[in-house]
Order: structure tokens, then C-alpha cells, then sequence
């Protein structure tokens, strides 16, 4: 099991924002809350994150932008660690994963949330380092 990842949970819906910050901390993960992707662009600024949980609906600037731009952080800053970024999808069309992907997303996970998703990811993801 992954432990001690440092997570950044872009997500708007209250309930949402309170299930998987329980699933992530029974897992001892740190994690930091964004509702909006504005928000979630000034703390990923500050700070590096292993992974980004990007909800794609979100008030003002949507999850695909708020990624593009998190990727283009990544591009100005050489030095700079890449994160993980997993789309939150409130469904699973094929649509909606080519834009994922072409938008600089890794993975994706449908809602509603699946921690043995997320775990299988994560163990794919950070194991081997
Ligand atoms: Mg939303």
C-alpha cells in the first residue's frame, strides 16, 4: 500500500471533497483541498504535489484547463518534479478520456470515488521508485 503521497484534491463538490479526504488520510496521505481550478493554479505555484485529483466540472476555470496550465507550469520549470494528474470523471466516455489524455491528464477515475481505483494507480505509478 502507498503511503504519505502529497495530494492536491481539485474538486468543488463539498461532499465529494469530504469522501475522498476520508479515504486519502485513512491511507496517511497529505492532501490539500482546492474547490476552484484558480485556487488549485496558486497553491501548485507554492508547492509540489506527487499527485493532482482533478475534478473536470468546475466552477469558472474547468479541470482540463486548470491541467493544461499545471503542464505548462511543469514546461517553464525544468527543475521541477512532474506530477501525476488523475481526472475525477463523472462518466466514462471515450470523449471525455481522449480529452484527458490530450489535455495532459495521466489517468482518470470515474465518481463516484474508488479508493481501490486510486490504490491500484498509485501502486502502478510510485512502487517501482
Ligand atoms: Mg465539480
Amino acid at each position: 500500500m502507498i503511503k504519505g503521497l502529497n495530494i492536491l484534491l481539485v474538486e468543488d463538490n463539498p461532499l465529494n471533497q469530504k469522501i475522498v479526504v476520508f479515504h486519502l488520510k485513512k491511507h496517511q496521505h497529505q492532501i490539500h483541498v482546492s474547490a476552484t481550478g484558480e485556487d488549485a493554479l496558486s497553491v501548485f505555484k507554492q508547492q509540489h504535489f506527487d499527485v493532482v485529483l482533478m475534478d473536470l466540472m468546475l466552477p469558472g476555470m474547468d479541470g482540463y484547463e486548470t491541467t493544461l496550465r499545471i503542464r505548462q507550469m511543469e514546461m517553464e520549470d525544468k527543475q521541477r518534479p512532474k506530477s501525476l494528474i488523475i481526472a475525477l470523471t463523472a462518466n466514462t466516455l471515450d470523449n471525455d478520456r481522449e480529452r484527458c489524455i490530450q489535455n495532459g491528464m495521466d489517468e482518470f477515475i470515474s465518481k463516484p470515488f474508488d479508493m481501490i481505483k486510486l490504490n491500484h494507480i498509485l501502486e502502478k505509478s510510485f512502487e517501482k521508485e
